[in-house]
């Protein structure tokens, strides 16, 4: 038999069929062979991972981590290390200080990733007025099928920009992520926390579940309008589950994603955790934090992303005597997994085939990039981790990759970790270094999944 260029054996392959027990073969950065150790070819590397789980890489649908404009928060390089150290393999960037990019700004975001990401990657595209949805064709013929709008500031784009800006991109098969909460409500419900704002839990409560609801509804109404496929970001309530439920069981192209911070903590954590915990969509109850991890188990919630934004500690603090002052976003792409394992698995609210789902294969198809990502399959690129269940760990800064310092996670206890993170064959992370130069990545053109389009 033919010597191939790496073999990881004696591993439990979470496959689409299940859990089974062997190994694969990877030659020129795609999976070649997927069997048991006695049938794998000879290879020139070959890891025996002692029974570990081996899984797909993650995809990491929602990652802010090159904003021109603000480097010193995260970069291509630092933002794809964190992602490599939790077992992410590709990540979408998304733009952070201007919603917009253009098809100029595309062409340098790509040079300047694929000089300086350790992993593979895709763009988004912005989208807040005309000018910007008369882009999609062209963003679309240079690989970029999804695009962002917010119903709330500063980005703010109202439902006749939502509905055009859906209808175009539906002609070419990518989708819309919203991120869904009502300006209307968020400005109301402010004025009522004059002299509260040194808590860092008035930040939550100043922007309650129904700002979100309604935007959702809102947003859903436009989809059946043009049926293109809209996807909601980071969902945070209940009562948004109750929404997208209802919506997906009438056949409308809709689809959602939660982060790891929404499901670990709770608004009863703000006050603790600091600025930190500032976010947007912000932290819920635990009435929300459950209806979420039952949504992800269901299938409700079609995967799990980062939302990473975080900013140095200075830009934190500034919140510190008022909440409003302070940097919204959170550290996550290297928790991802961690937080899937630990308070999913771990606890009995999620299952490995769930996992495999909402972490890897359904981000895959929703940004277009299966079966070449996402999944063990013979010919998909050999995008691979390896997580030790065993391995307890309680999270601290120094163990983080990105630029900026700190984690929303210190302290945390977590049991099961990715070990080793493979991307095209390469390893890129393991005994807790990355292992590979910047300028490993690759730019993943999205080819878009077909919605029901016209409908
Ligand atoms: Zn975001």
């Amino acid at each position: 038999m033919k010597t191939v260029d790496l073999v990881i054996k004696n591993a439990r392959m979470l496959l689409e069929g299940g859990v089974i027990a062997g190994g694969v073969g990877v030659l020129d950065g795609r999976i070649c062979a997927i069997a048991r150790d006695e049938h794998l070819p000879d290879a020139d590397r070959e890891i025996d991972v002692n029974k570990k789980l081996l899984m797909p890489g993650l995809i990491d649908g929602h990652a802010h981590f090159h904003d021109l404009a603000m480097l010193d928060h995260e970069d291509f390089t630092t933002g794809s290390r964190a992602a490599a150290a939790g077992g992410v393999t590709t990540f979408v960037d998304m733009p952070l200080t201007s919603n917009v990019i253009r098809p100029a700004d595309v062409n340098e975001k790509i040079e300047q990733g694929e000089k300086m990401s350790v992993i593979d990657f895709a763009l988004y595209g912005g989208m807040i007025d005309a000018e910007n949805y008369l882009m999609i064709h062209e963003l679309s013929s240079m690989g970029i099928d999804g695009f962002k709008a917010f119903t709330s500031d500063p980005f703010y784009a109202n439902a006749g920009v939502i509905a055009r800006a859906l209808s175009e991109i539906s002609e070419v098969g990518g989708h819309l992520t919203i991120h869904s909460e009502d300006q209307g409500i968020l400005t109301e419900f402010a004025k009522d926390m004059e002299g509260d704002w040194d808590a860092p839990v008035s930040h939550s409560l100043s922007r309650p579940n129904v700002a979100e609801s309604v935007a959702i509804g809102q947003n859903i109404e436009i989809a059946k309008l043009t049926g293109g496929h809209l996807h909601i970001a980071h969902l945070t309530t209940a009562e948004g589950v109750d929404r997208i439920a209802e919506a997906k069981g009438e056949g409308v192209t809709v689809t959602t994603e939660v982060c790891p911070h929404h499901l670990t903590f709770t608004r009863d954590d703000m006050n603790r955790l600091g600025p930190e915990s500032k976010m947007n969509p912000p932290l819920r109850s635990s009435h929300d934090r459950g209806a979420l991890w039952s949504a992800l188990l269901r299938g409700t919630i079609d995967m799990t992303v980062s939302d990473h934004a975080p900013a140095p500690m200075e830009k934190k603090m500034r919140g510190k005597d008022d909440i409003r002052e302070a940097w919204a976003g959170v550290d996550g792409t290297q928790m991802i997994l961690r937080i899937l394992l630990s308070e999913g698995i771990g606890r009995g609210r999620l299952s490995f085939d769930r996992l495999l789902h909402v972490a890897c294969r359904n981000p895959a198809k929703i940004f277009g990039l299966y079966p070449k990502k996402g999944t063990i399959a013979i010919g998909s690129d050999a995008d691979l981790v390896v997580v030790d269940r065993n391995v307890e760990q309680t999270i601290t800064a120094d163990m983080m990759f990105s630029k900026c310092g700190w984690t929303l996670y210190e302290g945390m206890k977590m049991q099961g970790a990715p070990i080793m993170t493979f991307v095209r064959g390469t390893q890129v992370f393991g005994e807790n270094r990355i292992m590979v130069k910047p300028g490993h990545g690759e730019f993943q053109p999205m080819g878009g999944i077909r919605t029901n389009r016209g409908k």
